[in-house]
């Protein structure tokens, strides 16, 4: 089968690779209906991440089951099924209180952007539809995997409720998707911060209702003068950079949350800085898994629309072309047809 391969820099390759196999007996083999680019991707696609050997890569999925192992009791071929890109258990303490990210026996899930995928602990990992749901459905179930819970985790961790005032940091499909997840949690305000009318766009189609575009002193500067000079009660970080966990932390209002995904590369956060903020801080690789009952249903319902992130749609040969065109910022998020 031919699937994505990143060997370094800028250099990503759509090449044969193995067919996978299950090898533990928990294991699962699905067909990716479609898979995508994640934007944690562009970090070892720019060399910020760097890599040892070629990565197969792709951990957003969802699929048909083509194989299980003997051990799986729950999942069975022919099954449509999504999954998180931490494979967990379900059942470990830390599964329990739902934090499958944590689980003591996680493992990645990795080389989702091919036509096949090994899925481990498939009982605990995938969550099966009842039935294979219609073709224009599945860019949206494709997002749960991923982007949308991880969107859904930041308002979650930031504490949003019916009539919160909530700032997005990023105009990325993380943060475009957890603008519509403040939405659905019931915020009364939700600003984003962005500086792309594209975006923006999207960001307004998904509830919000006010759009920065300033940074620094000046963003927070605005995110005061619409909050009564105090800040937002929920915010939610989405890039992972220095500069944009400053801006959540100066958006927020004393007593308020943040919600932190974008993985942080170099931040450091100053211990007097953060005690006087007063501020409760609560991030990390999303518990998808969670979540994804709970979004499927409001998917499968239509009741949310979290596939309007993709705005380019390839077929998985041209791979590289769905990289650079979310590394260039010409694409919000690439869909990829195996
Ligand atoms: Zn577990």
């Amino acid at each position: 089968m031919r699937g994505a391969v990143l060997y370094g820099p800028r250099d990503v390759r759509c090449e044969e690779r193995d067919v996978p196999k299950i090898i533990k007996p928990t294991d699962a083999i699905i067909r990716i209906s479609s898979a995508c680019v994640c934007g944690s991707d562009l970090w070892p696609y720019r060399g910020i991440q760097p890599i040892a050997q070629p990565t197969p890569m792709g951990h957003e999925y969802c699929g048909i089951v083509e194989e299980v192992g003997g051990a799986v009791k729950s999942i069975r071929p022919g099954q449509f099924v999504i999954g998180s890109f931490f494979a967990s258990d379900n059942t470990c303490p830390t599964c329990h209180i739902g934090y499958q990210s944590s689980c003591q026996h996680r493992e990645l899930v990795q080389g989702a952007q091919a036509p096949l995928l090994r899925v481990p602990l498939a009982d605990g990992t995938l969550v099966a539809t009842s039935e294979i749901p219609s073709e224009d459905l599945i860019p949206s179930l494709l997002t749960l995997s991923d982007v949308m819970g991880t969107g859904w985790f930041a308002a979650n961790a930031a504490n949003v409720k019916p009539g919160s005032i909530v700032v997005v940091v990023g105009d990325g499909a993380v943060g475009l998707l957890g603008v519509l997840s403040a939405k659905q949690m019931g915020a009364a305000r939700i600003i984003a911060m962005s500086r792309h009318p594209a975006r923006q766009k999207l960001a307004k189609d998904f509830g919000a209702t006010d759009i920065v575009t300033e940074r620094g002193d000046d963003g927070v500067a605005r995110i005061k003068e619409l909050t009564k000079g105090i800040g937002a009660d929920s915010v939610l970080e989405c890039v992972g950079t220095q500069e944009s966990m400053m801006q959540a932390i100066r958006s927020t209002r004393p007593g308020g949350y943040i919600g932190y995904v974008g993985v942080p590369h170099g931040v450091e956060l100053n211990g007097e800085q953060l005690f006087f903020a007063h501020i409760h801080l609560h991030g990390g690789p999303a518990p998808v898994r969670r979540f994804l009952p709970e979004l499927i249903k409001l998917v499968l319902n239509r009741k949310i629309s979290p596939g309007k992130v993709f705005d380019l749609t390839l077929p998985l040969d041209q791979v590289a072309e769905g990289y650079r065109a979310m590394d260039e910022r010409r694409a919000i998020k690439a869909l990829l047809r195996p």
